[in-house]
């Protein structure tokens, strides 16, 4: 952890977004943000309180994701979207103890949820999910109502919900996306009044048909659009920008060179300003060269290779630039060159990937 580094995760642009997400599914559609993998790299323990309070539960990849929930002293709905197969009985009872809705998608995973619930001496809830065209992971559309059927005839195990996935829903083509919800339609008949749900946030965005009785939004909560092919004008707000300080501030005589590979030559006596982060921070190596920072609100282009830890930016036309300046390497402006989508746009990437990898190393701050 750097604690030089900070990721300040603004609260009021998280409650815009859910705001936003609200007005569009209504009033009788529940909001259950995807919080997976340290809320996309935002932070869970900043998020945390602020999520608990909007919305209508939490959804997560892993098991122990859904542990650390409770352990906050989280009492409302959650979704496991992983199998707990490969963990010990320890959390897979543990799961069924805490009451986390846990994800059926074969009768080995029902297995091992109804052992887990016959040990325990507690009965587990569970949401059954469908492969309605993603290829991953999920029941085969043509084995859903069997395996409905088993489950309901499974003493343990109670389904509370259905839910399917979107491969392509953020692609204006919305062939593979229509075909997707037409199956898992006409699932639905045999499932019985249960919770059913699809939409991530594209879907929750653009296709009020997907929303059913709850949505599954994740990067739109964080104030990114999930693709540039769908720019929804509803006003997110990026939540994250990433701070850290000029380490050195140095002159370089024209024709010189900075970082490895030389890659970068200045083609007049230049100031070079160093700063604390690198890929092993998560800022992506394929920005060297390409994106900017932002120091005393002006911009700094990367110049030379991004290295692990530290990389060197251009501030010859920055005046009275000085060591200790702050460095806005992410903006959560949406039209800053250095905000999160545009660094996707660079590196070749999604917006996704970015914070994911931004978040892992540096102090989380609320603001
Ligand atoms: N639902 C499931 C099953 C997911 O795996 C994810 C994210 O990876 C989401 C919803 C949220 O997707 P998005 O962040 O595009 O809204």
């Amino acid at each position: 952890m750097k604690n030089y580094l900070t990721a300040s995760i603004s609260a009021s642009a998280v409650r815009h977004n859910i705001q936003v997400l609200r007005g569009l599914i209504g009033e009788g559609v529940k909001l259950c943000p995807v919080v997976k993998d340290d809320c996309f790299g935002h932070g869970m323990d900043v998020l945390y309180p602020v999520l608990a309070e909007l919305t209508d539960g939490f959804a997560v990849a892993a098991p122990l994701e859904a542990l650390e929930l409770r352990s906050k002293g989280y009492h409302g709905f959650i979704l496991c979207f992983l199998s707990a197969y490969f963990d010990d009985f320890k959390i897979q009872d543990e799961l069924v103890w805490q009451e986390i809705t846990q994800t059926v998608m074969s009768k080995s995973a029902l297995e091992s949820i109804q052992a887990a619930a016959r040990r325990v001496g507690k009965r587990a809830k569970v949401h059954l999910k469908v492969d309605t065209g993603m290829g991953r992971l999920g029941v085969p559309a043509q084995q859903a109502v069997d395996l409905i059927k088993t489950i309901n005839a499974t003493d343990e195990v109670t389904l509370t919900g259905i839910y399917t996935h979107f491969a392509t829903a953020d692609e204006v083509d919305r062939t593979s996306t229509f075909r997707q919800l037409e199956l898992f339609e006409s699932i639905l008949a045999e499932a019985g009044n249960i919770m059913r749900h699809a939409a991530n946030s594209a879907a929750t965005l653009d296709l009020p048909e997907t929303h059913f009785d709850m949505v599954r939004p994740g990067i739109a909560v964080y104030g990114c659009h999930p693709s540039d092919q769908l720019k929804s004008n509803v006003g997110l707000q990026p939540c994250m920008s990433v701070k850290a300080k000029l380490i050195a501030v140095k002159h370089i005589p024209a024709g010189s060179h900075s970082g490895y590979g030389l890659t970068h030559r200045y083609d007049r006596d230049s100031r070079v300003g160093v700063v604390p982060i690198g890929y092993g921070d998560g800022y992506f190596r394929n920005l060297s060269n390409k994106a900017v920072v932002r120091i005393n609100g002006r911009d700094a282009p990367v110049r030379g290779r991004v290295s692990m830890d530290q990389m060197t930016v251009d501030v010859t036309d920055i005046t009275d630039v000085k060591v200790g300046d702050e460095v806005e390497v992410i903006s959560s402006d949406p039209t800053a060159p250095n905000c999160v989508e545009n660094l996707a746009r660079l590196a070749g990437t999604i917006p996704y990937e970015i914070t994911c990898h931004l978040g892992h190393n540096m102090r989380h701050e609320l603001v």
